[in-house]
């Protein structure tokens, strides 16, 4: 079933190709399409192009063939393993994910974000860990391993990672939609910033198969399947579990491909890699969850408690490599999901900054989504204060919703601003995920069937939706302002 399934679903990059020179052709990106054609035809005349329609597919296809013949090696369970599938998405808000079918097949979801999140932070990793060496090549990691013992930093810039990925926050929190900023990688920090993306890649793939291989079951859901958007429904135990395997698996894929690998480089570079990988790929996970989501449903445990724990099956030399690697992505992570008053917003000047990164869209979107997130930022009474203000130009009152939600009674706050009984009852049940995204789009549609004026539709809408994040979020209380 899950095989029949993997077809249907996976993604055409053929489309997505045409799609995306499109777009740059509309926009006039001439550097962007001149990349995107010396990476074409890079990739027409690379070995792996024989075997594999696109870059996208082939990279997967050779990391899935990995990840399941380490699994193969480490684990006893062959029928479990020939039954489970895995297929990329387009699709932003789901992760990475295990579908258990009736049949006792299984299709692991693996979503265009992680992968590109996954990248994000690979990227920026190795361009701070090049900084600490001036090779370039992965047997002078070792270097980078002393250097980040004596000095306990790992050289990456905070505001570099915490910029990129706010950016794509905003968008998905917004407008829910995919809109990245482009990171060129140095050329010598690009071959780890690839080495890296790949482990984060296999660590995510194992930790998923694992789930299957393992046989572990979701606990009873009080809802129905269709509502319930986990990411990964298990026990924490279970998490573990599977982070465990996932990462010997992409441990035992280093050694596999060891002989590649120069000898006296002074560090295990399969278990480094491993263990770099293991952490990128649940910051990527952690991130978006953190972001995305008002309440996240049943999902994996907090990056921080997963690392914590997986921290400790480390050799001691790699754990005082990866603790500090950790310490500096989750620090610029923190800071990226704040969307509180006390965020800090997407700011033009730091794209102004940054060489490396770059957009073929026009400034003024960028400008635009800055806006956007400074108005995010503000306290809880400023989101109230807006929705009072937009009753001088609108025939339907925000005035009562927004006193209700100020009170801290978001149930009335909804049901005052004329969303529907139903609805309001789907945005309150305390089991449901809920995306951030998702409460905008509810509170403009029924601002907009009130008759709310268009050019009031966004800042309503955002200021509501921030106005009830608090109060919506499971186990969380309004925050301390107010
Ligand atoms: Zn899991």
């Amino acid at each position: 079933m899950a095989e029949i399934l993997a077809t249907r679903i996976r993604s055409d990059r053929e489309d997505q190709l045409e799609e995306m020179i499109q777009r740059l052709t509309e926009l006039d990106a001439a550097d962007d399409l001149a990349q995107l054609d010396e990476n074409t035809r890079g990739w027409r005349q690379s070995e792996w192009s024989a075997r594999h329609a696109n870059p996208v597919d082939g990279l997967m296809a050779e990391l899935i063939a990995e990840v399941m013949a380490a699994m193969a090696d480490l684990t006893d369970r062959p029928e479990r393993l020939a039954r489970v599938f895995v297929v990329t998405l387009k699709q932003e808000s789901v992760a990475a994910r295990l579908r258990q079918l009736a049949d006792s097949s299984a299709l692991v979801y693996f979503s265009d974000a992680t992968f590109t999140l996954c990248g994000l932070y690979a990227g920026c990793a190795a361009e701070g860990l090049t900084g600490l060496y001036s090779g370039g090549r992965l047997r002078d990691l070792w270097r980078v391993a002393r250097s980040v013992r004596d000095h306990q930093r790992l050289g990456a810039d905070p505001a570099l990672l915490g910029g990129l990925l706010r950016y794509y926050l905003v968008n998905q929190r917004i407008h829910a939609l995919a809109a990245k900023l482009s990171h060129r990688l140095t050329s010598s920090a690009e071959p780890l910033g690839v080495w890296l993306t790949a482990q984060a890649v296999t660590f995510v793939l194992g930790h998923e198969i694992a789930h299957h291989v393992l046989d572990h079951r979701p606990a009873t859901s009080d809802s129905p399947p269709a509502d319930d958007l986990s990411a990964c429904p298990l026990s924490e135990q279970q998490e573990f579990e599977a982070d465990l395997l996932g990462y010997r698996a992409a441990v035992h894929v280093g050694r596999r491909d060891a002989a590649r690998i120069p000898a006296g480089t002074g560090i295990d570079l399969p278990e480094t890699g491993a263990a770099l990988g293991a952490l990128i790929g649940m910051l990527a996970i952690h991130v978006t969850e953190q972001g995305l989501f008002i309440r996240r449903g049943r999902s994996h445990p907090p990056a921080p408690a997963r690392a914590a724990r997986l921290l400790n099956e480390f050799s001691d030399p790699v754990r005082r490599f990866a603790e500090p690697f950790q310490a500096d992505l989750l620090r610029a992570t923190r800071d990226a999901a704040d969307f509180s008053a006390s965020g800090r917003p997407f700011d033009l000047a730091w794209f102004h900054a940054q060489p490396q990164v770059s957009t073929p869209l026009p400034l003024q979107n960028l400008q635009t989504v800055s806006i956007l997130d400074r108005f995010q930022c503000r306290t809880r009474e400023d989101h109230a204060a807006v929705l009072v203000g937009i009753d001088e130009i609108s025939p339907f009152s925000l005035a009562a919703g927004a006193c209700a939600g100020l009170a801290g009674d978001a149930r009335a706050a909804l049901l005052g601003w004329g969303v529907p009984d139903a609805t309001a009852e789907e945005i309150c049940a305390p089991h449901r995920a809920l995306e951030f995204s998702t409460l905008v789009a509810k509170l403009r549609a029924a601002f907009a069937a009130r008759g709310v004026p268009e050019k009031a539709l966004l800042a309503g809408s955002l200021a509501g939706a921030q106005l009830l994040a608090p109060l919506l979020s499971r186990g969380e209380h309004p925050p301390a302002e107010i």
